[in-house]
């Protein structure tokens, strides 16, 4: 019984994003998370921010070709289309959810959410392959990129 409620509880935390960040399990803050407004002030963000919310998320410097390209779209089962960018990290995101292998976009990769680590909003989507190599893949639409 135990086992399936919590269960179900994820699965909410799933569809309500804002709240993922409480979950036990299956999330990853990364530390020293610059997306605080307390350490914005003192160190201002630079590189790629959320569009939504202007919190760090990743710089330029970061960006990576993933199977020939930087960049890549990707239609979902539903029929939306995103356009992706390709980044070796981003540590302003948080990670949600357990690995998935339902529709790989990314041959031998399995993935999981990538939320704003300040407002939630949802940015695209770690990759992780079978040798260990990670990526993200963020929604360039929902990135905004500094000046310098
Ligand atoms: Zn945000």
């Amino acid at each position: 019984m135990k086992i399936s409620q919590s269960y179900s509880s994820f699965k909410k935390d799933l569809l309500y994003p804002v709240f993922a960040r409480n979950l036990k399990s299956g999330v990853e803050i990364p530390e020293g998370l610059p997306g605080t407004r307390s350490q914005a002030r003192e160190n201002p963000p630079l590189g790629i921010v959320c569009a939504s919310c202007r919190a760090h998320v990743t710089t330029n410097a970061e960006r990576i070709e993933v199977q020939g390209s930087h960049d890549h779209r990707f239609m979902n089962p539903g029929g939306f289309t995103y356009h992706l960018g390709c980044f070796a990290t981003a540590l302003g995101v948080v990670v949600v959810g357990p690995d998935s292998r339902e529709y790989p976009w990314f041959s031998g990769h399995a993935w999981r959410y990538a939320h704003c680590g300040q407002c939630a909003i949802h940015l695209g989507w770690q990759f992780r392959g079978k040798g260990g190599t990670n990526f993200f893949g963020l929604i360039l639409d929902r990135l905004h990129e500094l000046d310098n």
